[in-house]
């Protein structure tokens, strides 16, 4: 068995999962994400933007009206050469979106929002953004106790982690949520191993 337990990212953290209001933007160099390096500038660290959809704008491109964690709201537009993988993601209204290293890009009508040239950058998860935040404090706990009993839990799902007293109430949980949250608590759990304070090109978060 591997000795260390691997901890789940804190979603909470502003330097690594900015609301929209903080992200660079597109035309400047932000020294909060970018340093000094040769003859320009590069990104410093590793950052995630997470919003809900709120609207399916129906257009040939993927649009999506979105908000953040503090409500704000914006357009975000996908510029592809194929939607096949947009497509496929199944985004929808109420789904949770994480877009790495977004920037602020004006549009040609003044309005500010996301625009994306990359799928890759892109993932979604099947629930709300409060739930995938809840599931990132819960894995955050480690609670040693149930999350549906408070009984000492000494299982855990075997996808994320999330411990349970028993087989009969992590049942009764993932009929309940947990279906929902499990993909977006792997993907805590994944960015947890990630080292997000040294930026290179050959890793995607
Ligand atoms: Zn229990
Ligand atoms: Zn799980």
């Amino acid at each position: 068995m591997s000795s260390k337990p691997i901890r789940p990212v804190n979603v909470e953290d502003k330097l690594h999962f900015p609301t929209f209001r903080r992200l660079p933007e597109e035309n400047d160099i932000d020294l909060t994400y970018y340093e000094e390096r040769g003859f320009g500038y590069s990104p410093a660290v590793h950052w995630c933007l997470l919003v809900e959809i709120v609207e399916v704008i129906p257009w040939i491109r993927p649009m999506f009206n979105v908000k953040d964690l503090e409500g704000h709201k914006f357009l975000v537009a996908f510029h592809l050469d194929n939607n096949e993988e947009v497509a496929s993601m199944n985004i929808r209204v109420g789904r949770t979106m994480s877009i790495s290293h977004a920037h602020q890009h004006q549009f040609a009508d003044g309005q500010v929002g996301i625009r994306l040239e990359d799928a890759s950058s892109v993932k979604s998860f099947n629930c709300d953004l409060a739930s995938f935040m809840k599931i990132g404090e819960d894995l955050k706990k480690q609670s040693s106790l149930c999350p549906v009993c408070n009984k000492s839990a000494e299982l855990h799902c075997s996808s994320c982690t999330l411990r349970y007293c028993s087989k009969e109430c992590q049942v009764a949980d993932w009929k309940s949520k947990h279906k929902k949250v499990c993909g977006a608590g792997q993907q805590i759990m994944a960015w947890g191993k990630f080292n997000w304070k040294r930026f290179d090109f050959d890793r995607v978060l």
